[in-house]
């Protein structure tokens, strides 16, 4: 038989590595799960992206998308499959399954829904990667992280929660607005829940190392003739804007799960962020995951920083943590 064409270019001296290298899983190809893979694509973060869901067309019509694209990208193994097979050996996991909020809808609506879904997916991932880390983003996301933990028995280092990733980013976008100073130089936390109740540290917002706070007492205050408590307000009203203009939110938690994803990948030890179980801080008793400043490294978080918080501070956390125990408690796994 006349040899083909590869055949008589190419002569293979190594076969391809049976356990890919840097492999990540994005669970959820919908506005998000899209979002957060062509983020993932561009950084360079993975050798391999597999990408889940249970839409098959959507599914594969996502992955020939990417694919299409590939000679503009450094990810040379793009997969994807209904079967949780394609997602094996993978480092970590993003997961961003399940319904979201429509027009007006509270976050902690979508709960039990998505509980179900996670039930099926989580089981279903730590099957195929034991090892990996997963990073919750699908909402109300401390709740699903908390979730996650639940179902897959890993050590609360490698279950990570995108929690107020975004709100800090967006925090700092606002404060850059006011002085027109990149995003990057405008230092500013918001901690506690993703979400209606977050909490802003104004003690904590800083430009260069000067605090703001220091410079002008009543910032955050009802006192403030800046008004500053709106850059809190505004960053947890815009995504209900956003949601109401274009049907859902992509691009910003895009952006910033990659930028996470990076955190871990390359084990660059950055202070993000992130929800994390935080039983035994501020007083709380119980097992919930909140967002408090962590350093993410390549096997997940290795340490938490404890934020002074002032008394009205640490009470609004401990109310969230109140508030999304209540509805732990009543979930049905
Ligand atoms: P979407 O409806 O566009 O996509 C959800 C995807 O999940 C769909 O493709 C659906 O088929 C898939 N899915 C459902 N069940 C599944 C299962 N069992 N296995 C695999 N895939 C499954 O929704 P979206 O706008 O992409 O939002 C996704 C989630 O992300 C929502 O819960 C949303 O609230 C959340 N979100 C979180 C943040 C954050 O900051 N944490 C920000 C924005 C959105």
């Amino acid at each position: 038989m006349a040899s083909t064409v590869k055949d008589q270019l190419i002569l293979n001296v190594l076969k391809e590595d049976q356990v890919p290298q840097n492999k990540i899983i994005v669970g959820g190809v919908g506005a998000v799960g899209t979002a957060c893979a062509v983020s993932v694509l561009t950084k360079e973060l993975a050798g391999e992206l597999a990408l889940v869901d249970v839409i098959e067309d959507k599914l594969k019509g996502e992955m020939m998308d990417l694919q299409h694209g590939s000679l503009f990208l450094k990810t040379p193994k793009i997969v994807s499959g209904k079967d949780y097979s394609v997602t094996a050996n993978s480092k970590m996991v993003i997961v961003t399954a399940g319904a979201h909020q429509q027009e007006g809808e509270n976050r902690l609506n979508l709960v039990q829904c998505n509980v179900n879904i996670f039930k099926f997916i989580i089981p279903n991932i730590v099957k195929y990667s034991p090892n990996c880390k997963l990073l919750i983003v699908s909402n109300p996301v401390d709740i699903l992280t908390y979730v996650a933990w639940k179902l897959n028995g890993f050590p609360k280092h490698r279950v990570i929660g995108s929690g107020c990733n975004l709100d800090s980013a967006h925090f700092r976008y606002l404060i850059r607005e006011r002085f027109g100073v990149h995003s990057l130089s405008c230092h500013g936390w918001v901690l506690g829940e993703y979400g209606d109740s977050s909490v802003p540290v104004w003690s904590g917002v800083n430009l260069a190392g000067v605090s703001l706070k220091n410079l002008y007492p009543s910032l955050g205050t009802d006192a403030d003739a800046e008004n500053w408590k709106d850059v809190h307000k505004q960053v947890v009203e815009s995504a209900y804007e956003v949601i109401k203009l274009k049907g859902y939110t992509s691009w910003a938690i895009g952006l910033s799960v990659a930028d996470l994803a990076e955190s871990i990948m390359k084990s660059l030890r950055r202070v993000d962020t992130i929800s994390t179980m935080i039983k035994g801080l501020y007083g709380i008793k119980e097992d919930v995951f909140l967002s408090v400043p962590c350093v993410l490294r390549q096997n997940g978080i290795s340490d938490v920083v404890k934020v002074k918080l002032n008394l009205e501070e640490e009470s609004r956390l401990k109310k969230s943590a109140d508030t999304l125990w209540g509805i732990q408690k009543e979930l049905q796994f």
